[in-house]
């Protein structure tokens, strides 16, 4: 993703070049993209649309898959030298961008890892609808059901678990909801009952 544009920055304001890019980065991320460069009076401005794919392991099953990427690029890059005079560029205050080395490369690769990174997934999923594992056995859903009995909880929890589906219900039925007697029954036990046991 190294660029000669000797030329260009010779050139007139305004030049545009464009440029198809097809490589792999060191990172192992395979580059398709047509970038255009335009000379503008200061830089050489970089737009274009990238794609690659990304290695990702799936937040809910654990799995491992290749994810695709798109993007858009736009980044400013500053000649280290002027071309006409040879007199280091002097630094303009909104210089925010890349720099052309003294070799007249414009090297897009760490602009391209920069926006790979931005734009990655912090849960990526191997589909939308991935079901995940079972938090009890591990179970990978997408394979079908596993045999965890539903109902299996920790019955300390239950009289949050109570107070959450009477909550779902309306609290208009609170005080005569049978369900309350459940939670009275469920924790006998005072020391283990989590707080928001309402007796
Ligand atoms: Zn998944
Ligand atoms: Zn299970």
């Amino acid at each position: 993703m190294r660029i000669n544009v000797a030329q260009q920055l010779k050139g007139f304001l305004g030049s545009s070049r464009s440029y198809t890019i097809d490589e792999i980065t060191e990172e192992g991320y395979p580059i398709k993209a047509q970038v255009k460069l335009v000379r503008t009076n200061r830089s050489i401005l970089v737009t274009g649309q990238l794609k690659t794919i990304v290695n990702s392991t799936c937040s809910r099953c654990l799995k491992e898959f290749e994810q695709p990427m798109e993007l858009k690029i736009e980044e400013e890059y500053f000649p280290a030298r002027d071309m006409l005079t040879g007199m280091p560029t002097p630094m303009i205050e909104d210089m925010d961008g890349f720099v052309i080395g003294e070799d007249h490369i414009l090297d897009l690769s760490e602009a391209v890892r920069q926006n790979i990174l931005l734009n990655l997934s912090t849960k990526p999923v191997c589909w939308p609808e991935c079901a995940g594992l079972c938090n009890r056995c591990g179970h990978n859903l997408n394979q079908g059901a596993c045999h965890c009995p539903e109902e299996s909880f920790d019955p300390r929890w239950s009289p949050l678990r109570e107070m959450l589906e009477i909550r779902k219900r309306g609290f208009e039925n609170y005080a005569t909801s049978t369900k309350k007697k459940n939670i009275k029954e469920s924790s006998g036990n005072k020391e283990q009952s989590p707080k928001l046991c309402p007796s």
